[in-house]
């Protein structure tokens, strides 16, 4: 599954990290240190879910974290590349490791 909330991607390659990404939902320059804690803050509680800001999807609340960082997963041949410093990881569990300790 490829999101489009990849910003490492762009075209054929992968862009180098960037100290600020602009944020699709808002149109805020956000520290990349910060975007996925940023994106995590649009969604909407609706009864005991929460309304993903990136899919619309309704998630539950205790899920709604991963679920949000999984959008800045990017599987790429047998890598995961992190959606918003393209470093690369082995598996999608050490990936969202570093989205956790990163990006939010
Ligand atoms: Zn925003
Ligand atoms: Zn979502
Ligand atoms: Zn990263």
């Amino acid at each position: 599954m490829e999101s489009e909330l990849c910003f490492a991607y762009v075209g054929q390659g992968y862009a180098k990290p960037v100290t600020t990404v602009k944020c699709s939902i808002c149109g805020k320059e956000v520290s990349w240190r910060a975007v996925v804690s940023h994106y995590m803050g649009h969604g909407k509680k609706s009864g005991s879910d929460m309304a993903c800001p990136i899919c619309n999807s309704k998630v539950k609340s205790q899920e709604y974290r991963e679920h949000v960082r999984k959008h800045f997963a990017v599987k790429r041949e047998a890598f995961y590349i992190c959606g918003v410093c393209g470093k690369s990881f082995v598996s999608l569990k050490s990936l969202l490791i570093h989205i956790m300790k990163t990006h939010e």
